[in-house]
């Protein structure tokens, strides 16, 4: 699998180069048509976890957050300063990503996720919304068209790893939270970890499913109390250093209570002697990924078939999702 970046030169990839030429800037990938390249995998980074993935002739959106800034309170509620969310625009182009999406991915209901205005722009598309079997429930009662990622309705194959979004109480009243890995024949295998710190059950799911490529919320989110809610940073270390591939950091300088910036994490891996596979990509920029036709991705599994319990019922309410 090789990562084919603004950076390369594109003369290394055969046929497909003019259109992923290094030289184009950055914002103009929005003029590309839709996903029909085999072999070819685009993340584009919109805001936060807000990504549109082109998967398998899919145009997956993933986590949608569409409000305008400072529209939503502060998550952050001790030492240090409260702020707004979001803390920034929807980049330039982002109508137009959104108007591709042909499905959207969800890893959990918080509001830097699935916000009320991505709610109602969902429901007015009617589009399919992939989610775990804790969540679709809950998304359903909202009028959504959710279904349970891994039913095998799709082209793709697909397995839910749980997350946990932080330790101890604080983590368990975040609520559950889904990982996804996803397979297609002509893509680079993909696992987007969701909110989560680095569990052993995120650690073992590296580890058997070897994915070229990882996509993690790298903003090291803390209430001013107690740990992290998200990947610490040597976390954020240790998991380049165990994935196979490439990872691509986001959910980074948009929401008040992550205080890492893209600078700062691009010198803690360069430190590290593990910056070439991380990717640290603006809010608008697009990373394209292409699949090693002699690697064969590792099988997904069965997801977990947990029911929302009462986990999911008590959060839910507490965070009024
Ligand atoms: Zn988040």
């Amino acid at each position: 699998m090789a990562w084919i970046s603004n950076r390369i030169p594109a003369a290394a990839f055969g046929s497909r180069d003019e259109l992923f030429s290094n030289q184009r800037p950055v914002h103009s990938s929005f003029r590309l048509p839709p996903s029909s390249f085999s072999f070819i995998m685009v993340i584009t980074q919109i805001r936060n976890a807000t990504v549109l993935l082109e998967f398998g002739g899919h145009d997956l959106l993933v986590d949608p957050m569409l409000s305008p800034p400072s529209v939503m309170p502060g998550f952050r509620l001790f030492r240090g300063q409260r702020r707004r969310n979001p803390l920034t625009e929807l980049p330039a182009g982002a109508d137009e990503l959104f108007a591709r999406a042909t499905e959207v991915i969800l890893t959990h209901e918080h509001p830097d996720h699935l916000d009320r205005p991505a709610v109602k722009w969902i429901k007015s598309r009617g589009l399919t919304l992939w989610a775990s079997s804790v969540d679709a429930p809950n998304l359903q009662r909202k009028g959504l068209n959710a279904e349970v990622l891994g039913d095998g309705q799709n082209s793709f194959a697909s397995e839910v790893i749980p997350g946990t979004h932080g330790h101890g109480l604080i983590g368990w009243l975040m609520g559950p939270v889904a990982g996804f890995y996803l397979t297609h024949p002509d893509e680079p295998s993909l696992y987007i970890t969701g909110d989560t710190v680095l569990t052993e059950t995120v650690k073992q799911a590296v580890g058997r499913l070897q994915p070229d490529v990882v996509i993690a919320p790298a903003g090291t989110a803390n209430f001013g109390l107690g740990k992290d809610i998200l990947f610490s940073e040597a976390e954020l270390v240790e998991l380049v250093r165990l994935a196979p591939g490439q990872v691509v950091f986001n959910h980074l300088e948009s929401i008040d209570h992550c205080p890492m910036t893209r600078t700062k994490l691009r010198d803690m891996m360069d430190a590290a002697g593990i910056g070439e596979r991380v990717l640290i990509p603006n809010d608008g920029e697009q990373l394209t990924f292409e699949r090693d036709p002699h690697s064969v991705p590792v099988e997904p599994s069965a997801s977990p078939n947990t029911k929302p319990g009462f986990q999911k019922w008590l959060t839910a309410k507490f965070a009024g999702t």
